[in-house]
């Protein structure tokens, strides 16, 4: 028996105006994704925009329904877009945002694990890692630099091979 420890890199940030100004502007193409979510049950908006290599910006926010598993999240909501429209204009950055009035959101919101099983499968597809940037509004951003740093042992078919 042997133990290993695996860790992971994420850079952390006070507020947005530490950011790179790409990034800054895509934090706020998230904020702006919120205004069409449709969150009537949990009354959680969250935005996603992915920044693609040509530059094109693609905005995604949750979706909800009375039969909530129908809903989805903003960031598939986004990535579905980018994979059902632009597959070949590969996505360099996410960036995740929420805004609720029910309470208030201190720290960055992470993807869950659906989202980012979403996002390594489009990794793999693009060949290149997406950088994820996760903002909360008026507090601390962090960057996490791909997927492998979320989930060390995602399942791929080539764990299976001999
Ligand atoms: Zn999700």
């Amino acid at each position: 028996m042997t133990k290993q420890e695996i860790t992971i890199a994420f850079e952390n940030y006070n507020d947005l105006s530490e950011l790179e100004k790409d990034d800054q502007a895509l934090c706020r193409e998230a904020v702006k994704a919120m205004d069409n979510s449709h969150s009537p049950y949990s009354k959680f908006k969250v935005g996603a925009a992915l920044r693609l290599h040509s530059g094109k910006i693609i905005r995604g926010s949750n979706q909800e329904n009375v039969a909530y598993p129908s809903g989805l999240c903003a960031e598939r909501t986004a990535l579905f877009h980018w994979g059902a429209n632009y597959p070949t204009d590969a996505i360099e950055s996410i960036a995740v945002t929420a805004h609720t009035d029910e309470f208030m959101i201190e720290q960055p919101v992470t993807p869950c694990g659906s989202c980012l099983q979403v996002l390594a499968e489009y990794e793999k597809k693009q060949n290149s890692r997406i950088r994820v940037i996760l903002y909360c509004i008026g507090g601390p951003v962090m960057i996490i630099g791909g997927i492998e740093s979320f989930l060390p042992f995602l399942f791929f078919e080539h764990r299976l091979s001999v």
